[in-house]
């Protein structure tokens, strides 16, 4: 086989050559460009491990534009990525119910069109995951799973300026719910697969596309089941991306890469009072009702420790020196002592959430008549606790805080997902696309202060990394759960570049 490879090398014509690269990854995309797409795969997987090792050991080469840019036909991606978003915006997918079968139909045909294989996955009626596979030349280095969610929140239509579910190209911008969260991320990764397949390009791992239902609901039909039914799907996966960070556009103007590596770990809690029910007329002193206020009370009262991890510590040193300041964000672990710059900064939300667990009461329950003392009467608490952090110990401390044994605590949420590592090949590929797309702007590794399906993977040892590598500005990010949700051709076209370098550079 080592020499009929060197034949096709030898036969194939000069101009598939990317001079720019003269590298036996050139040579990779040489072979399979010189083939029929069918026969490259069959010619790849027997290719001697010898040459699969030596392409490992070149150096990757920096260019001052996307590696194959010049074989790919961006104008007709761009037509197409467009008119997909659209079609992917229109089919409704408001979760609840989710109804995401047709649109997962949808985009099986997309990839199946394109030669690449692709199945729906039913988790329930009506409910859909689809998943896709880009085949590389082996699997010597491990699957890159490029997930997305193809349910979306609510959108109420009005205040939007074009409807939620239109799907309106409309002066360079694509219009709708989903457009940023998470449809228009789907697409890109889509169409960076279709990219690669139609331009010939061979990589040296798979690709797996996996969009899934239910996220916005907490994933049981989507991701949770996924994993928990089709571990075979992730037997041979070395990275997954997925959603959570996007490139950040500072007020000045600067941007940096927001990678998310961890995510706070919610962990979300009934309490349950007790009492004698009875007439409003002559009420005990204390009812279930009384009770639950006073435990409310003292909940409200908890101050969480500040705990900065390393990782929180260097995002906020390294955003200072991107947006000049403040000053204290060069050591915000220290700075942290001193009581007037810890009132302010804790006076963020964002920031307070960034070095402590947050305990926060949302659902309210007691009788639904004004002169009924119920039985009982409950309250739901969204707590958020930092990587690290132990959910057994914050319960009991929980528990010590309300003090009262006709509360109970009931968990309705526990999560816990360990924060993926920072220096990896996936970490610095991320860093020659900033340095080849973006002119070398800094890759900054965050923690989020939400949950994503990210959880479901890393709960399973998988390294996961949450960044869709399209722009966001300030006023972008209100949008998303928000209204005027929408994506810019521009910034859809520059993902998929960017998209197709990034894997580019994972499979050489
Ligand atoms: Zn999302």
């Amino acid at each position: 086989m080592a020499s009929s490879l060197r034949l096709h090398l030898r036969q194939a014509k000069p101009d598939y050559v990317d001079l720019r690269r003269n590298d036996s990854f050139a040579r990779i995309r040489l072979v399979s460009a010189a083939l029929c797409s069918g026969l490259a795969l069959i010619c790849a997987l027997a290719l001697p491990s010898s040459f699969a090792s030596r392409t490992s050991s070149n150096p990757p080469q920096s260019a001052p534009s996307p590696l194959s840019s010049d074989r790919i036909n961006w104008e007709s991606i761009k037509n197409e990525a467009v008119g997909l978003l659209s079609r992917y915006i229109q089919i409704n997918t408001t979760n609840p119910p989710g109804n995401e079968l047709s649109a997962a139909k949808m985009l099986r045909e997309k990839f199946l069109s394109n030669g690449i294989p692709a199945a729906v996955i039913e988790t329930a009626p009506n409910r859909g995951i689809v998943a896709a596979r880009l085949h590389g030349v082996g699997h010597n280095d491990g699957t890159i799973v490029l997930m997305s969610h193809i349910d979306v929140v609510p959108a109420d239509e009005r205040g939007w300026k074009l409807k939620p579910f239109s799907g309106a190209v409309k002066d360079g911008e694509v219009w709708g719910r989903g457009a940023l969260d998470d449809k228009g991320p789907g697409v890109i990764e889509l169409m960076a697969m279709v990219a690669l397949k139609r331009a010939g390009i061979l990589l040296k791992r798979d690709v797996l596309f996996l969009a899934t239902a239910d996220e916005e609901q907490g994933g049981r039909q989507g991701a949770e089941w996924v994993v928990g039914h089709r571990p075979d799907l992730f037997a041979d996966v070395r990275y997954v991306l997925n959603e959570g960070g996007a490139i950040r556009v500072l007020p000045n103007g600067r941007k940096y890469y927001a990678v998310s590596v961890a995510e706070k770990n919610p962990l979300w809690v009934r309490l349950v009072a007790s009492g004698n029910p009875g007439h409003a007329a002559t009420p005990e002193a204390e009812t279930a009702v009384t009770r639950l206020i006073q435990a409310l009370y003292r909940v409200t009262q908890m101050q969480p420790q500040i705990n900065v991890s390393p990782l929180v510590e260097d995002y906020f040193r390294r955003v200072a020196e991107l947006q000049g300041g403040p000053s204290q964000w060069a050591d915000v672990r220290s700075a942290l002592q001193q009581n007037e710059f810890r009132e302010k900064f804790l006076s963020n939300p964002v920031n307070n959430a960034m070095v402590r667990d947050t305990v926060t009461p949302t659902v309210l329950v007691g009788s639904d008549k004004t002169n009924v003392i119920p039985a009982n009467a409950y309250a739901e608490l969204d707590c958020r606790l930092l990587p690290g952090d132990n959910p057994t110990e914050f319960l009991k401390s929980l528990q010590s805080t309300i003090a009262d044994d006709q509360v109970k605590v009931q968990v309705l949420l526990n999560s816990v997902s360990p924060a993926s590592p920072t220096s990896t090949n996936f970490m610095k590929a991320l860093e020659q696309v900033a340095e080849r797309q973006d002119q070398g702007v800094p890759v900054i590794p965050v923690m989020s202060t939400g949950f994503t399906d990210s959880r479901y993977l890393r709960q399973h040892k998988l390294i996961v990394y949450g960044f869709n590598p399209i722009e966001i500005t300030p006023e972008l990010q209100q949008t998303i759960h928000g209204v005027n949700e929408r994506i810019g051709i521009d910034n859809l076209v520059r993902g998929i570049q960017r998209m197709v370098m990034l894997l580019e550079v994972l499979g050489d």
